[in-house]
């Protein structure tokens, strides 16, 4: 029997992991993909937000700061990417320079740091493509942008490496008491715990109700967004917001930390697998963005995507023991990313008040280290190319991203069953060709080395094939990508 089941492997699940592998218990995640991060961990702004946006006194508040201050440290010993950018809530109006008061008050009160109003003249300076009409901005030098699907999978990682046990492909079914503990069902045979943490996002509701009497409903709605090349990543120096309105914190432009430009996302009911994007909502981004910054050249966007958010009927995190040694880690929404090492830890403090006893184990170690050869000096790439002559060869000639980098992700403690889940770990297909080149070399790559037939490498989850049968000469036939 294990001591915890984490259901969901996003980075609520994965932080929440992460701290329990510090001690001595027997803990495991069931996720549903065939990789971690896959929801809405996947598709969101990637900021780590300062903190001035939640209510004072509100969980979310609380959990957000903490996380903001904790994200920077964490992505060094997690070698995660990481760019204290700092952020501007820009004021068209009079109505919204007042906006702006109000968000510094709850800043100040929720304990964000260094936050200032700058007047037009300064904030002109600090960010020349910015509208003339913007009369002045809510500055945060906190904020910072990061890789958000690799600060989740560096987070299962270092769960995984100090003992917590992951089990993808595996979805929940059913939840019922039985004796001291959950008897837990999946698609994959049955599990037994004595705690049961719900981290299902999106589907945190249903988790929910397997468990415990309903007490909150879930309302997902859809953010799309435009990625641009890296040639457009210095449109802006910070994260540009416009004032948050009732949908959420309106249209930011951003560069990313891969030094691409970020535009999105809007706000729109949707289904909670609903990754779509639609013509009315990119336009409602394309013409909310450039009324922040119009110079913004949507002529050399690379992708689209859209994520899925968690809103609940509550207005808060709902982070609560909602039954018998059953925790919920539910409606997640922004700022679960900036919260998630925060939440880890409050919900590890939450089983141990209901009982759960937390031993330090002797040995721990979260750090990892990736080699990363684009931005290595000669000598130090000669170096590693003496030792190793697979990171040598590039195989993503966008991102120069080798072969060496690409077996490393394959090697990794979790290793990716896709062509996109080597992209999340070795960055290879993020470029400006999106794959269209390396794609097929890094399908090669993968079969040769998990020794399967290339026809079983997927390009993201279930159900999407690349290459669906054999033609008479021996070459493989191409399949729709989904
Ligand atoms: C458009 C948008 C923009 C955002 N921007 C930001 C931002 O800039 N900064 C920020 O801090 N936050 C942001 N957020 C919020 C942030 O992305 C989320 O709070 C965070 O990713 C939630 O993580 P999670 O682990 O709770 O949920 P998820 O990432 O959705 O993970 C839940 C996991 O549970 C799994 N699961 C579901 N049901 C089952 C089942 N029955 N059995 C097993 N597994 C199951 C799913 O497959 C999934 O992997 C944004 C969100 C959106 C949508």
């Amino acid at each position: 029997m294990y001591d915890v089941l984490i259901v969901g492997c996003g980075i609520s699940g994965a932080a929440l992991a992460m701290e329990l592998s510090r001690y001595q218990l027997k803990v495991a995640v069931l996720e549903k993909e065939n990789d971690v991060a896959l929801a809405t961990t996947k598709a969101n702004s990637a900021i780590l937000h300062a903190g001035y946006d939640p209510a004072p006194g509100t969980l979310a508040a609380r959990l957000n700061v903490e996380g903001s201050r904790m994200g920077e440290e964490l992505c060094r010993e997690l070698d995660v990417p990481y760019k204290k950018l700092g952020s501007l809530v820009v004021a068209f109006s009079q109505e919204e320079l007042e906006v702006l008061r109000t968000l510094y008050d709850r800043g100040c009160a929720n304990g964000v740091p260094g936050l200032e109003i700058i007047g037009r003249e300064r904030l002109r300076e600090m960010e020349p493509g910015i509208a003339p009409e913007a009369l002045g901005a809510l500055y945060a030098p906190s904020a910072a942008v990061v890789n958000p699907w690799e600060y989740a999978i560096a987070m299962a990682e270092a769960a995984v490496k100090n003992g917590v046990e992951l089990f993808l492909r595996t979805e929940v079914t059913g939840l019922s008491k039985e004796g001291l503990g959950w008897r837990v069902e999946t698609n994959r045979g049955v599990f037994e715990a004595k705690w049961v943490v719900n981290a299902a996002g999106v589907c945190c509701g249903q988790i929910h109700e397997m468990a415990a009497p309903p007490a909150f409903s879930v309302h997902p709605a859809k953010g799309e967004y435009y990625l641009l090349d890296k040639s457009e990543g210095y449109t802006v120096s910070h994260v540009v917001f416009q004032c948050p309105n009732r949908d959420g914190k309106g249209v930011l432009v951003s560069p990313t930390v891969h030094g691409n430009l970020i535009v999105g996302p809007n706000a729109a009911p949707c289904g909670e697998d609903d990754r779509a994007n639609t013509a009315a909502g990119l336009e409602f981004v394309r013409t909310a963005a450039k009324k922040s910054v119009p110079g913004i050249n949507f002529r050399e966007n690379i992708r689209n995507f859209a994520g899925v958010r968690a809103n609940t009927s509550c207005e808060d995190f709902i982070i609560e023991m909602a039954g018998e040694h059953f925790l919920d880690v539910a409606g997640i929404r922004s700022p679960g990313l900036t919260a998630a090492p925060a939440i880890g830890k409050y919900a590890a403090g939450l089983l141990q008040k209901d009982g759960l006893i937390l031993t330090k184990k002797d040995s721990w170690d979260g750090r990892r280290k990736k080699v990363r050869i684009a931005p290595l000096s000669p000598a130090e790439k000669n170096r590693l190319i003496a030792r190793n002559p697979a990171y040598g060869r590039v195989i993503c000639r966008c991102e120069t991203i080798t072969e060496g980098e690409i077996l490393d992700a394959l090697h990794s403690p979790i290793p990716p069953v896709s062509v996109d889940g080597v992209k999340r770990r070795a960055g290879s297909g993020m470029g400006r060709c999106q794959g269209g080149f390396c794609g097929p070399r890094v399908v090669e790559i993968m079969a040769r080395e998990y020794g399967v037939d290339p026809q079983e490498i997927l390009m993201d989850r279930d159900g999407s094939a690349i290459l669906t049968g054999r033609t008479k000469e021996g070459g493989a036939k191409h399949g729709t990508a989904v």
